[in-house]
């Protein structure tokens, strides 16, 4: 056995006892950042040292560090876990080290990406001819997504921004709704278009569409994005889209909507009725890395118009050149990067249609029980309409929710995350792993019973 192939021995071991150890292990991490600094030693060796030596100590030193993401008790954030083919699949990623920017170089991985692409948008009830990048989250997604679109309009309008900048271009608006996710400020921010214009949204957090008719109309005509969501992060929601998308068409905006974990509900015949419409925009940004389970990290760039999208990210800039196939680094801000649409393949081939459908039913199913659960509990209120995988709740008053997620947080068996909501301290429940079962749900919501009892 040569150095390489011990070290990948040596890395196997510890990921399966990581993997084993996630049933029963405390949930949030043990050991502090300066007690894994001093279990990795600060001094930079002179030379060198043996491969799977180097593996052993990182793993070792890092255990206690390591907080239990991909186990079935995590549901702060929105995060996913890991989906076992995709889980090897991505070791495999690593061992072939292809570099994906052109079709030419890797034929392999533009295969892979073109059948993953194609599975993803039937799924995902999207127009077939879309174009779909491979990014490494939502955020970069909606950057993505919102970069094809202020091109395209402001084209429309006569400019060309690829050559000559936003400065002097004509004023171009963004609208959202006032409970979109941060990551689009962010998205917009990296594009040079400072904040979004915000319009009323619902108690669930749902774009209220004649708020969005009357904001478009106020403003006059002119380039103008309308950004919906799929998936509120607090209350699940989902905004109406065929009445929002109605009212951005009438200001011919380009619409994105941003489904990071929400465009999911399409996949399963049950909550497809949540995403009804979302179809008929221009781009949607989601995440492979949270509802699908791939391991981090992927997020989905899809943009209807394949020439717009080019226009935004190809090498070439130029809107007319029209190939049947473009490169896989046409659709990605990236040239250089992993072979992300390899994992995605494996997720999709493993869990097959059916496997999708009752992946997203599932993580419903258990948010409901959270739900009827936690409204069983004194003192505590579910605030959210519970339509999907989130549940916020509180149990009083905010000093006592702050109470209540504290002790959780001490008593290790889950971890769920606080977050304010309407003003609101509250307990925010986010169903994201596949391996979530329902004895999880019951020792979670055992622990949250003990936590508000001692409250
Ligand atoms: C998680 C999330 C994002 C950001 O996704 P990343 O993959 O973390 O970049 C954007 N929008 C929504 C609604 C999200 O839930």
């Amino acid at each position: 056995m040569d150095a390489r192939e011990r070290a990948l021995r040596q890395a196997y071991g510890h990921a399966v006892h990581w993997l084993e150890s996630l049933s029963d292990r405390r949930v949030p991490a043990r050991a502090s950042v300066e007690e894994i600094v001093r279990a990795l030693g600060v001094e930079l060796p002179d030379g060198p040292s043996e491969p799977a030596d180097v593996v052993d100590l990182l793993a070792t030193a890092c255990e206690p560090g390591l907080t239990a993401f991909p186990g079935g008790r995590f549901y702060g954030f929105v995060i996913g876990g890991t989906e076992p083919a995709a889980l090897a699949a991505d070791w495999l990623v690593s061992a072939w080290d292809q570099n994906c920017v052109l079709r030419a170089a890797s034929p392999a991985y533009a295969a892979v990406e073109e059948v993953a692409g194609a599975w993803l948008l039937d799924l995902l009830g999207l127009p077939g001819d879309s174009a779909v990048g491979f990014t490494t989250g939502a955020t970069m997604a909606n950057f993505t997504c919102l970069a094809a679109g202020r091109d395209a309009v402001l084209r429309r309008a006569g400019w060309n921004v690829a050559r000559d900048g936003l400065a002097g271009g004509p004023p171009l608006r963004v609208v959202a709704g006032q409970d979109r996710h941060m990551s689009i400020d962010l998205a917009l921010r990296y594009l040079g278009l400072g904040e979004p214009e915000l319009v009323k949204a619902d108690g669930q957090g749902r774009i209220e569409p004649e708020a969005l008719r009357h904001a478009l109309a106020a403003g006059g005509p002119g380039p103008t994005i309308v950004v919906l969501q799929a998936g509120d992060i607090h209350s699940g929601a989902f905004d109406p889209f065929a009445e929002a998308i109605r009212a951005a068409r009438e200001a011919d905006a380009w619409v994105h909507v941003d489904g990071a974990f929400g465009l999911w509900a399409a996949a399963s015949p049950a909550y497809a009725h949540l995403t009804a419409g979302c179809a008929g925009a221009d781009s949607w940004a989601t995440d492979a890395h949270k509802t699908l389970n791939v391991p981090y990290d992927c997020g989905l760039a899809i943009v209807r118009d394949r020439s717009a999208g080019r226009a935004a990210m190809g090498l070439h800039g130029d809107y007319l050149i029209l190939h049947e196939h473009g490169d896989p680094s046409d659709k990605v801000p990236e040239l250089s990067r992993r072979g992300r649409a390899f994992t995605v393949w494996a997720a999709l081939r493993s869990l097959g249609r059916s496997g999708v459908a009752d992946l997203v039913e599932r993580l419903c199913r258990h948010a409901s029980a959270f739900a009827a659960g936690i409204a069983g509990i004194d003192g505590a209120t579910v605030l959210n309409d519970v339509v999907f995988t989130q549940v916020c709740a509180e149990f009083g008053d905010d000093a006592r929710t702050e109470r209540v997620l504290a002790a959780l947080l001490d008593d290790g068996t889950a971890w769920i995350s606080g977050s304010t909501w309407h003003g609101r301290r509250v307990m925010r429940i986010s169903v994201s792993n596949w391996s979530t079962t329902d004895e999880d749900v019951t020792r979670t919501l055992d622990a949250v019973r003990r936590a508000s009892g001692g409250a």
